[in-house]
């Protein structure tokens, strides 16, 4: 039987005490697994993914039902920063980098919960650029200045540098061209298949998504409407009609 490195049972969330966003959403990732998370603008997507890092605080919001397993580990009570030492971290929604400084001190940054010295640094850093050729050629220009889709990809090596188990990805798609969604997602199946990364990812991009994913969940209104494998997801009629083709 595969290992789950990631379940939530009956999760709900409640925004500034009366607005129930999350109705008791049940998802698992086996280790090793890409698994998609989609759904329109709206569903519930990036607060799955908040409640799962414990990030929802700053928002008002807070998991009231439920539990999440990491790893083995009920981890609700963890601060974001316990999360990450474990291996789990969130690389948020719209490519938050540093813009004022390099792509390199970009990635040192994601370094910093790591006890480890200065050598495992650089040569995780140096795996880094072996995936993302793009930020070795940019390394030392202000992250302000590169592209979108270098900034997205920015994003997902100084993740990679705190040396998770698991990724949770916040739609690396939003507002780039399909040629570098495509580049971008190429690359998450590498990091996948051969550091052995597993991935929550979060999209509106169904057909992107599904072409990547082992698995899908459909979210709907704070509620899981459809899981299955991405095969069986991306044949499914209602699917077709409400997801693919709108993105
Ligand atoms: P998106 O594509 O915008 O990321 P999503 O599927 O990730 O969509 P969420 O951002 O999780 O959806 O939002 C789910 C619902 O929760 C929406 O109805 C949204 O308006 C509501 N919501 C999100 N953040 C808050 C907040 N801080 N306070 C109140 N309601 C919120």
């Amino acid at each position: 039987a595969t290992e789950t490195i990631l379940a939530l049972n009956n999760i709900e969330v409640i925004y500034d005490h009366v607005i129930l966003v999350l109705k008791g959403v049940s998802l698992a990732v086996p280790k090793g697994g890409i698994v998609a998370l989609l759904g329109a603008n709206g569903a519930g997507k990036t607060t799955t993914l908040k409640a799962i890092s414990n990030l929802l605080h700053a928002e008002r919001g807070e998991v009231t039902k439920g539990s999440i397993v990491f790893n083995g580990d009920e981890v609700q009570a963890l601060s974001p920063n316990e999360l990450v030492r474990r291996g789990c971290i969130q690389v948020m929604e719209g490519r938050h980098c540093f813009g004022h400084l390099t792509i390199e001190e970009n990635l040192l940054t994601g370094a910093f919960t790591r006890r480890d010295g200065s050598a495992a640094i650089k040569r995780d850093m140096d795996m880094v650029y072996g995936y993302f050729r793009r930020l070795s050629e940019r390394k030392n220009s202000l992250a302000g200045y590169t592209s979108g889709g270098e900034q997205q990809m920015c994003a997902i090596g100084r993740a990679l540098m705190s040396r998770p188990k698991m990724i949770l990805l916040d739609e690396p798609s939003m507002g780039l061209a399909p040629q570098i969604v495509e580049e971008i997602f190429e690359i998450v199946k590498d990091l996948n298949a051969k550091e052995g990364v597993s991935f929550l990812l979060a999209e509106q991009n169904t057909n992107m998504a599904l072409k990547y994913a082992t698995y899908g969940y459909i979210l709907e209104n704070g509620r899981v409407v459809m899981d299955g494998d991405a095969r069986s997801l991306s044949e499914n009629e209602d699917v077709k009609e409400f997801y693919l083709g709108i993105s």
